[in-house]
């Protein structure tokens, strides 16, 4: 199936980071055919999306969720972050396949809504009745068409070990191993058109083991996936480390073989300039989240000084418990507005936020060979926004509609040529039903936490 979308701006993100005011985008299967200035040729066997008014960017790449978190939005939401963990944890043990399947839906319908065709999950809660939690979000990003990176995680270290979860969240160190490996045997495909890659994640220093951390990333070399985990989040996350293993949450992980082109971490606002430099030569990138790091008020990450000592950053929601908003593109404009209200007013360009939610993305997990620019031959991942209606109408620059204005209308979403998103709605979501499910969902898991 052949898709045009003719006389539109767009925003290429390819190596000359070439944009064109009035262009075309065309689609052919799976893949981008051309993208250029001008209008399109005419092809009698292709359907055609009049883009007039319209901004093409290629689509967005979350790279730090949880999915599950759709169900506990709105609690605990003035706290630090570890209070607000030690809130949310014995909720979370309420958790089962069929709650995870609603909760990632929500999750992921919200993702789409706001221009992403590729996120990635962090996962590790897996309660020892909760069912085939992973299936059941993989099964759900399936039935929308996203682009999914999900990643086993888990935690080991439960509070009568010294760390922050109770007991009863935590698995054992073997079985989480096992888990694993078999989750990427099942779903694992590293073919070039994939929709589904796994990921090993252990969830933080403070929740897991050495030793976890440790077999983790050998597991994780063996399969030849990727290795993810929460890092440098908040001071008392480096004073916990340094406490415990006397030293800074980078070096921790540096001994453990944590460092490297496939590791990629969470929020990393903490980083000191050894830290940052540790990262870029070993190539190991960050995903920021300002919007949950401004919620729990953790700090705001060095994005600048990533950016210029070559790290790769991409941009996350992160789970919708410290993010109700859940909202990707919201993210570009944070990404921008925090860079700048501490490093000034050139800390962060427009088009760089645009990076980060795009290539930079696409870097952080390992896929920009295939997605992440508009470009001829990589995947069909699009988004087309709508930049003239009444909230964003002669804004002069359409990328500084979509990155400073308001969120703007989808006028259509495209992954691997597929539409999910057309005019704003969900191409295959009742979403007025999802939401009546969703309310359910949360009240059940919050009855489960007053019940245990
Ligand atoms: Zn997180």
């Amino acid at each position: 199936m052949k898709i045009v979308i003719d006389g539109c701006a767009v925003a290429t993100m390819d190596g000359d980071r070439a944009e064109h005011a009035v262009g075309h985008v065309v689609v052919d299967g799976a893949r981008i055919a051309s993208v250029a200035a001008g209008p399109a040729p005419r092809d009698v066997d292709a359907t055609y999306v009049d883009g007039r008014g319209c901004l093409a960017t290629p689509g967005l790449v979350n790279t730090h969720h949880h999915l599950y978190q759709w169900l506990t939005r709105g609690s605990a939401v003035d706290e630090t972050l570890f209070d607000w963990l030690t809130t949310l944890y014995p909720v979370w043990a309420g958790l089962d396949e069929d709650l995870l399947r609603v909760g990632a839906t929500g999750a992921l319908v919200q993702l789409a809504r706001t221009g992403c065709t590729t996120t990635m999950d962090h996962h590790y809660v897996f309660p020892a009745d909760g069912g085939d939690l992973l299936g059941a979000e993989i099964e759900a990003a399936r039935a929308l068409g996203l682009r999914f990176l999900p990643t086993r995680g888990s935690m080991d270290l439960g509070r009568s070990k010294g760390g922050l979860p109770p007991d009863e969240a935590v698995e054992e160190l073997d079985a989480i191993l096992a888990a694993t490996a078999e989750a990427i045997d099942r779903h694992h495909d590293p073919s070039p058109d994939s929709l589904l890659r796994l990921g090993v994640a252990p969830c933080s220093p403070f929740s897991v083991t050495g030793d976890l951390l440790e077999q983790s990333a050998a597991l994780a070399r063996d399969k030849g996936v990727r290795l993810h985990t929460h890092l440098a989040e908040t001071t008392d996350e480096d004073e916990f480390c340094r406490e415990k293993f006397g030293s800074g949450p980078v070096e921790y992980l540096e001994s453990l073989g944590w460092l490297g082109p496939d590791v990629w971490f969470a929020h990393g606002i903490h980083f000191d300039d050894k830290g940052i430099a540790a990262l870029a030569s070993s190539g190991s990138g960050v995903a920021h989240c300002p919007s949950s790091n401004a919620r729990l008020g953790a700090g705001i990450c060095r994005t600048r000084d990533l950016w210029d000592a070559g790290v790769p950053v991409g941009l996350g929601v992160d789970g919708a418990a410290s993010n109700e908003a859940a909202s990707l593109v919201e993210e570009v404009r944070h990404s921008v507005l925090f860079a700048r209200a501490v490093g000034g007013p050139q800390a962060l360009t427009v088009r760089a936020g645009l990076e980060l939610a795009t290539l930079g993305g696409a870097r952080v997990l390992g896929w920009d060979d295939q997605i992440g620019s508009l470009e001829a031959g990589k995947l069909a991942d699009v988004a087309l926004w709508r930049v003239d209606t009444a909230a964003h109408a002669g804004i002069a620059d359409p990328v500084a509609a979509l990155v400073l204005g308001t969120p703007p209308p989808l006028e259509l979403l495209l992954v691997q040529g597929r539409p999910v998103v057309r005019h704003d709605a969900m191409v295959d979501v009742d979403e007025e039903r999802l939401a009546v499910d969703v309310r359910a969902a949360s009240e059940t898991l919050a009855r489960r936490a007053v019940g245990s």
